[in-house]
């Protein structure tokens, strides 16, 4: 049988795992802390017992994922990683620095969390791939944990919208995060760690009832059900009355505001109708709009100029109470803003074409 990864557990599962053999909830912590962080077996530390870090070695695994290649922007230094899993599957990773607080520069990590993705959504490079598999908790992990030994910036936040659905692989993307916001490993707060979805009702409505404490922003993009189904094919299978329904019951179960991203394509939903639409189907439900302009590679859907998006804006406040947010999505000239991570690469590193 395969051995567990080390990394995929809390500490407190570890205890729990090797309680009869001694180890202890704070050996847990710091044992787990120091492989998460140094990406080896703890083994310059006279406090752990030898014959306990032996055990733990025998019955666990601490795999790593194979670096394969890392490209900067030179117009915003977002960092796009390739990644290679043991089984050839690649998938990306994005670092995206925040540098506009001087004096609080940090990183957030944008990871994948599955390979590929079978969602089809119109305008994206990884839809276009399809699906290769669901990620594995410590693959996500790992991706966290081998950009924040690189970063040159203290990683304080993560987000799920690299490639993949998260809500699709709801037990590895639970798990990760619970490891990801553990106070003695990479100490990210959980409320920064963010789960996006185009809208996986079952898994939205299983975070509500599960009173998970990771933020949540749901990909919207237009509140009428046949320009919803034209980008976002997936929305077929979630119509908008059943997210809507899942969305009340987690803004009940969590007294969180609902953050829904549009993104937003040059006269197709930035209308005064759109916004109106969106008006009506949110209701009393409290939200925030994040708007997002397009990346899409093939040139077949384009963003906003400028006045097209400010009268979208308009329209938005004259129809909605909430607040409405323009979002930045760097690292275009690298591939990386949201939308286009395909696994494309200008050299030969056996990147899927
Ligand atoms: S936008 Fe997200 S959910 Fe849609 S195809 Fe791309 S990776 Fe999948």
């Amino acid at each position: 049988m395969d051995r567990p990864a080390l990394t995929a557990l809390t500490p407190g599962q570890l205890a729990d795992r090797f309680a009869a053999e001694g180890l202890t909830p704070a050996f847990a912590r710091k044992f787990h802390a120091s492989a998460l962080r140094r990406g080896q077996w703890p083994t310059d530390d006279t406090t752990l017992s030898p014959r306990l870090i032996a055990a733990l070695r025998q019955r666990l695994d601490l795999p790593a994922l194979t670096a394969v290649e890392r490209r900067v922007s030179a117009a915003d230094g977002f960092a796009k990683h390739l990644f290679a899993a043991p089984d050839g599957a690649a998938f990306e990773t994005v670092l995206i620095p925040l540098t506009h607080r001087p004096g609080a520069e940090k990183a957030v990590v944008c990871v994948s969390s599955q390979a590929g993705c079978a969602m089809g959504c119109a305008f994206c490079a990884t839809g276009r791939l399809g699906l290769t598999r669901d990620l594995h908790a410590w693959e996500i992990i790992d991706q966290v944990a081998q950009l924040r030994r690189s970063s040159p910036l203290p990683v304080r936040g993560v987000v799920f919208m690299g490639m993949g659905e998260p809500l699709l692989n709801y037990d590895a993307v639970v798990q990760a995060a619970a490891v990801l916001s553990e106070p003695s490993g990479l100490a990210i707060a959980a409320k920064a760690v963010t789960l996006s979805t185009v809208g996986v009702t079952p898994g939205i409505r299983r975070l509500a009832a599960e009173r998970r404490p990771f933020k949540l922003i749901v990909s919207l993009t237009s509140a009428d059900p046949h320009k919803r189904r034209a980008l976002l094919p997936a929305a077929a299978a979630y119509p908008l009355e059943d997210l809507k329904d899942a969305l009340t019951a987690y803004h009940a179960a969590t007294g969180r505001r609902v953050t829904l991203a549009w993104t937003l394509v040059a006269g197709f939903n930035t209308g005064e109708e759109d916004a109106r639409q969106l008006a009506a189907w949110t209701g009393s439900l409290p939200v925030q709009v994040d708007l997002i302009d397009v990346n899409d590679t093939t040139g077949r859907f384009t963003p906003p100029g400028d006045a097209e998006r400010e009268a979208f804006r308009d329209a938005l406040r004259r129809h909605l109470a909430a607040p409405v947010i323009r979002r930045y999505s760097g690292g275009k000239d690298i591939d990386a803003a949201c939308g286009m991570l395909a696994g494309r690469s200008p050299s030969p590193t056996g990147w899927p074409a």
